[in-house]
């Protein structure tokens, strides 16, 4: 806005290049705060530990996540793909209700481009400046602010990386050892790789990876109805726009073009609802400082519906919230109820597939096995074994089997069964495994005992 920044009138925007200005208002504040939450969260969950661990440890040599008391391992991965598909309702549901708030506010390509635009903005200046900046020729001022720009932008870009490559390998050795270059190779690859993205992303495309690169901005407004909340302008109160005339003859838009100046993907609210709108509600807090400088009501830009533009009534509770709504309730209920009876051992009895039954030296007959113990509990544990449902067979088995974190043990076990007792061919029986000590797990398998069909 030329007013706003001086006499000059100043372009909104170069050719290919947006000068977001900074904007203050209610929207940019929660922001502001949510981004500095999400980025702590981001930032120091790795550094926090849970007993002797991390809290949060993608450990993918020992094909192992933890998150807080709980071990997930490959056979878990049902669970990680169950709760992306209720992540994805919820957004389904968030997008239906308030339109594309995900983008606007807490997408991580969202959260580190307002980051690095902050970083910007202190080194370069504000908009007006900036653009002098880059117009102007090369100076050493020029060249120190740009370079303490980009040396601002690779160090937290950086960090970015060794952030997320400690979400994979202990984070409390990975920083000394990344500082005094006795990290692993593949570490410095990974933070390396993680870094260079996170520059170019968040430092030089920006708003294109939302514009070109994002599939979800291409669908998220199919997901759109007439009573979804997305920012708009009131074109029935701002126009015709234009400075006021002593007849009052124009609207209440004064084209001072501030809600093009602090939109970071360059766009102007006034044209209508566009696919490069992220939702993010700057050019609310924008539009509402020029109306409260003008004494005129705020929300020429707002939050607000198709039908609330056209006079209608917005339907909050419509049928496709409330199937959605529904949906999640059902889905987090079942996945709370999966991960709360999720199996912390793994067992499996596998019969000898040489020989179906043998004969012992006292005339009993035999059935081999292999049994393997998977142990998932983040502490080792000692498994003994008991035999039910078969009146008069024995078992024999070691009398413990000890089975480290993470481990699978194998062992054969027999059972035996005296010939009369052999009445069938297929005779079932339950083999109980149980952990001992502070481990309360306890597995029950089915299987059959096979003998002749006569004897
Ligand atoms: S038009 Fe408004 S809400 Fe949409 S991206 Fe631009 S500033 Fe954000
Ligand atoms: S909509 Fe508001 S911020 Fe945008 S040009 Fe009009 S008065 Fe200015």
């Amino acid at each position: 806005m030329s007013s706003a920044e001086g006499g000059n009138r100043i372009p909104l925007t170069d050719t290919d290049r947006i000068y977001q200005r900074e904007v203050s208002g209610r929207f940019q504040r929660l922001r502001v705060w949510g981004n500095l939450a999400l980025l702590a969260g981001y930032f120091i969950t790795p550094w926090l530990n849970w007993g002797e661990r991390q809290l949060v440890w993608f450990d993918l040599p020992e094909r192992q996540f933890h998150i807080l008391h709980m071990t997930f391992w490959p056979q878990d991965f049902f669970l990680l793909a169950f709760l992306l598909i209720i992540a994805a309702f919820g957004l389904f549901m968030v997008t239906v209700f308030a339109g594309r708030v995900w983008c606007g506010y807490t997408c991580p390509q969202t959260v580190w481009t307002q980051m690095f635009v902050w970083l910007e903005t202190r080194f370069e200046g504000p908009r007006h400046k900036r653009i002098r900046l880059d117009s102007g020729p090369w100076t050493p001022a020029k060249f120190a602010r740009k370079a303490g720009k980009h040396a601002s932008w690779a160090l937290l870009a950086l960090f970015t990386g060794l952030t997320f490559v400690g979400y994979f390998t202990p984070v409390r050795a990975l920083l000394p050892e990344f500082v005094t270059g006795t990290a692993h190779w593949q570490a410095y690859l990974w933070i390396m790789i993680f870094a260079v993205l996170t520059y170019l992303n968040a430092g030089w495309m920006r708003e294109k990876v939302c514009i070109y690169m994002c599939p979800y901005a291409r669908f998220q407004s199919v997901m759109f109805d007439e009573d979804t909340k997305i920012v708009s302008y009131n074109p029935a109160r701002g126009e015709p726009r234009g400075k006021k005339q002593p007849d009052n003859a124009v609207g209440d838009c004064v084209d001072c073009g501030l809600c093009v100046q602090v939109c970071p993907t360059g766009i102007d609210i006034r044209d209508g609802l566009q696919y490069e709108c992220i939702g993010c509600a700057l050019c609310i807090d924008a539009c509402d400082s020029i109306m409260d400088k003008l004494d005129r009501p705020t929300g020429l830009v707002s939050y607000t519906t198709e039908n609330e533009l056209e006079g209608k009534t917005t339907h909050t509770l419509r049928p496709r919230l409330v199937g959605y709504a529904v949906a999640m309730v059902l889905m987090i209920g079942a996945f709370s109820a999966l991960l709360a009876t999720r199996s912390v051992v793994e067992v499996a009895l596998d019969r000898d597939r040489n020989v179906l039954f043998s004969e012992a030296l006292n005339g009993d007959v035999v059935n081999d096995f292999q049994l393997s113990i998977l142990n998932k509990q983040p502490i080792p544990v000692t498994y003994e074994l008991a035999l039910s449902g078969r009146p008069g067979a024995r078992l024999v088995a070691p009398e413990t089997i000890q089975v480290a974190v993470g481990e699978r043990v194998t062992v054969g076990i027999q059972i035996e069964l005296a010939p009369q007792k052999v009445v069938q061919a297929r005779l079932p029986f339950t083999l109980e495994v149980s952990g001992l000590g502070s481990s309360d797990v306890k597995t029950d398998i089915q299987s059959t005992f096979i003998g002749p069909s006569q004897w």
